[in-house]
Parts: C-alpha cells; structure tokens; sequence
C-alpha cells in the first residue's frame, strides 16, 4: 500500500508532468471506483491543472476549481502514460480503473490489482467534502508538527503505538510497513500501550517518525512513478521481510499475524529478545 512517502513522491512527479496541462477526458472505468456523482467527471473536461497536492494518503489534482481525491488504499497504483493507446479503455477487464487523457496524448491510469476493489476517487468543490480527508489528524512531517504537538496528540491515547501511529484521524499518512518501519528505529515494542511512554520515548518516537517518513521521501524523490513501488520496498528494513537478518543487530525478523495483515519487529532490538505471541500460531497449537 502506497504510504505518505510514496504518495508524496507521486505528487512531486505529478507537480512536475501534470500542472499547466489540458485535461481531454477523465474515464471511469471500473464502475465503483468513482465515489461522487456531483460534479460529474466530465466538468474535468477541457479544464487546465493547476496543482497537485497531498493529504495524508489522498493525492489532490486541482484542475477548472475542482478536486480530483485519489486514495490508491491497498492495491491501486497511478501509471504515468507518455502516450495513450488511441481508443477506449474496456471495462471490466484487467486492472484500468480509471484514464485520464490529456491534450497532449499522454496522461494517466489509475489501476488496482486483485478482486478486492478499495480504490476511490471522488470529485469535489472542497477536499473537505470528503470524510476521509476531512477527519485526517496533522501530517507527520509538516513544518510545525514538532515533539510538543506530538506529545500532545498521543496524550490521553489508550490504544498500543502501533494502532495509534496508524490511525489516520490521530496522524495522517502513516500505514502499516512505515508503523513497522517507525517502531523498529525507535526500539520500540509495537504492542506498547502509548500512556506507558515516558517523556524520552516520546521523543525517542517522534524523532524516529520524522527521520524514517523523511529518508523514504528523499529516496523517493525524483523517482518516476513506475519505480517508486521497487525502491519503497528495497528501503524498508523489517517490514515484509520476516526470516531475514534485521540490518542492526542481525536477528532474525518476525512477525505477528492478524486476519488481514501482519506486522513484523526484530526480537532484539525492540522487545527485549522476547518474541510477541502471534494468535494465529497459538490458536493453531492449540
Ligand atoms: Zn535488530
């Protein structure tokens, strides 16, 4: 899943190709893709992009005084196309959710992979008017977002650090390989109830937040988008990489298991050695 690292870089790239051209038609192509109805998709037509923009994991295309919200959730990507085959995209075929063609003849694709079809555009006056935009907590990585504004959203929290720092409403753009990412270079156990953090840990947290969110953007950065996915997964250093030595202290990566996801840590340097019970292990033993 594209994180505020990788959406980051998309709106870079999509900043430099995209403002100051001419939009020609914007096709929905899987029928549930498009969450909105008013405005249609075709107001875009003929319209000019003037920015795009980031918040949290939603990526922001501001074209005729409107707001193309793209969430590309688990499985979309955003394919920039130099040159658009000619014709119209079939639906219901294949991964194409969504073209926007643009004067020039190049412009984008919006796809998602698999069955489970979690994409979602929406068209709007104010970003706003989307709930999903509208509930996003601070971006972790804005000028102003220092320790004392973080230490001041995490109190009073009763969730453990990993649910929290992914909980879009408390802090915006953070998922579950950067959570992973996050806890591992503070040395942190995910399962760690936030209110038992001291003063230290929260900054140990915040520290490791900032650096971590900050290195993957600049790795991104300049990367066109075809790359980003390859070069995301070659920075993560625990996450999606159980069995494999950590890079600190070379034990071996583990994981926990959940219905839907799983998250990994190293023994070692985050809880103590001790490896975190995994339910759908122990239900099996059982
Ligand atoms: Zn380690």
């Amino acid at each position: 899943m594209p994180e505020l690292p990788e959406v980051e870089a998309l709106r870079e790239f999509l900043d430099e190709n995209l403002v100051g051209k001419e939009i020609a038609r914007a096709l929905p192509v899987a029928i549930s893709v498009l969450k909105t109805y008013d405005p249609p998709l075709s107001a875009l037509d003929g319209t000019t992009v003037t920015a795009v923009g980031r918040h949290g994991k939603f990526l922001d295309i501001e074209a005729g005084g409107l707001h193309l919200l793209v969430h590309l959730a688990r499985a979309g990507w955003l394919q920039w196309r130099d040159v658009l085959p000619s014709g119209p995209p079939r639906p219901g075929k294949g991964p194409l959710a969504l073209r926007v063609a643009l004067t020039g003849g190049d412009g984008f694709d919006l796809t998602e992979a698999g069955t489970t079809k979690r994409l979602a555009v929406h068209l709007v006056h104010d970003p706003a008017d989307v709930p999903g935009v509208a509930r996003l907590g601070p971006d972790p990585l804005a000028d102003g977002f220092d320790r004392e504004a973080f230490a001041a959203l995490l109190a009073g929290e009763r969730r453990q650090v990993k649910g929290a720092l992914r909980d879009q409403s408390l802090i915006a753009g953070i998922g579950n390989a950067y959570s992973d990412e996050i806890l591992h270079a503070a040395r942190m156990s995910p399962f760690k109830p936030v209110r038992n953090l001291g003063d230290d840990e929260v900054t140990t947290l915040y520290e490791a937040m900032r650096g971590t969110l900050a290195e993957a953007v600049e790795r991104s950065h300049g990367l066109a988008a075809g790359r980003l996915k390859a070069e995301k997964k070659s920075g993560l250093r625990v996450h999606g990489r159980t069995g494999e030595p950590c890079p600190v202290c070379g034990d071996t990566i583990r994981e926990v298991s959940f219905s839907d996801s799983s998250l990994q840590y190293c023994p070692t340097c985050q809880t103590g050695g001790k490896p975190l019970a995994d339910r759908r292990l122990s239900r099996l033993l059982k």
